[in-house]
């Protein structure tokens, strides 16, 4: 792969070929071409007037088609053209062209744009997008087909170990915890579950909602294991621990789950189902011991799907990076 320099400068019109990774920190443009393949590292500025291939990564806090300052009201056009199966990750800044008439911000089909990236004002989103939790679309953006909005946010670090005072486990601050008081506070939703299927018992969850009847916690997880809660009897009223044995396949998590979690799940009558989908539970995981397949997270995924008609998910756990966007694409494509 071709190396741009941190720090470097590019200059205008430059056409830069596929596979290539540029910065971070540097300044690319205006008026340039990216190949397919690359990884636009984190804080790089790529100036207007940029056309992007496909299949690019585009890292943290890096902006797209900003306007060269020369360039602003002088009314030349200057567009922006992402095509497919991009990753735009978290704080990235996706411009709009400039006025003038010639504005165009396109952005083509099967992107995955992270949480709290911002796409401008006046942009055109492909098919098949998903948009994470806490993105955040310009006035005037169209929005073509078949877009998740939410539905699974991938995040990182995890947060189901965070305590309410402390980070713990890998886990700064409680996704799945701080996204049910929001639906609760923001969004006027009343009774929330959360589903943790992590191989970790989800410590942190448990803790915020015990004494919280109008939020239900149910985990699936190796026990004994890291970090230790979650054993045989721990609960109450709405909290629901089933610890698993070392080595347990789809077979028994799913009969676990059908038998036990999904009649309480049911029971409670949530208006929301957040799911802590960690993947350390797979059977190729290096932490975890138990041994699903993605077969099994499909599986898990349609029956989450039954308990209400809202349904969100975020990551927790995983740690087979190779196989990790396997296994989150069995849950989506369950979806
Ligand atoms: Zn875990």
């Amino acid at each position: 792969m071709t190396r741009i320099h941190e720090t470097a400068l590019v200059h205008r019109r430059a056409e830069i070929d596929s596979d290539v990774e540029v910065g971070p920190y540097s300044v690319v443009g205006a008026c340039v071409k990216i190949g397919k393949g690359s990884r636009i590292k984190s804080h790089v500025v790529i100036e207007g007037r940029t056309t992007l291939g496909e299949g690019n990564v585009i890292f943290q806090f890096a902006t797209i088609g900003s306007v060269p300052q020369d360039l602003k009201y002088k009314g030349e056009p200057s567009e922006l053209i992402i095509g497919n199966h991009n990753t735009i990750r978290e704080f990235v800044s996706v411009n709009p062209g400039t006025t003038g008439g010639g504005m165009v911000t396109r952005v083509g089909d099967r992107n995955l744009l992270m949480m709290y990236c911002h796409i401008a004002h006046d942009c055109v989103l492909g098919n098949h997008n998903i948009i994470a939790n806490g993105a955040t679309l310009g006035g005037h953006v169209v929005i073509e087909d078949y877009v998740i909005v939410g539905g699974f946010a991938l995040a990182r670090p995890p947060g189901h170990h965070a305590l309410p005072g402390r980070a713990m486990g890998f886990c700064l601050f409680n996704n799945v915890a701080v996204a049910a008081r929001f639906a609760q506070r923001e969004l006027g939703v009343g009774r929330v579950a959360i589903l943790d299927w992590d191989v970790h018992h989800g410590n942190g969850t448990q803790d915020v909602f015990w004494n919280d009847e109008t939020v239900f916690f149910a985990s699936l997880h190796q026990w004994p294991f890291y970090p230790g809660s979650g054993g045989p009897g721990e609960g109450n009223a709405t909290t629901l621990n089933v610890p698993l044995t070392a080595g347990s396949g789809d077979d028994v998590v799913l009969e676990a789950f059908t038998e036990v979690v999904l009649p309480a799940l049911l029971g409670f009558e949530p208006e929301l189902l957040l799911v802590s989908a960690g993947f350390d539970a797979a059977a190729s995981d290096p932490i975890g011991e138990l041994e699903l397949t993605a077969e099994g997270f499909a599986a898990l995924t349609a029956h989450a799907l039954t308990v209400t008609e809202r349904v969100a998910f975020v990551l927790e756990g995983g740690y087979d990076v190779q196989a990790l966007p396997g296994l989150v694409g069995s849950v989506l494509d369950s979806t």
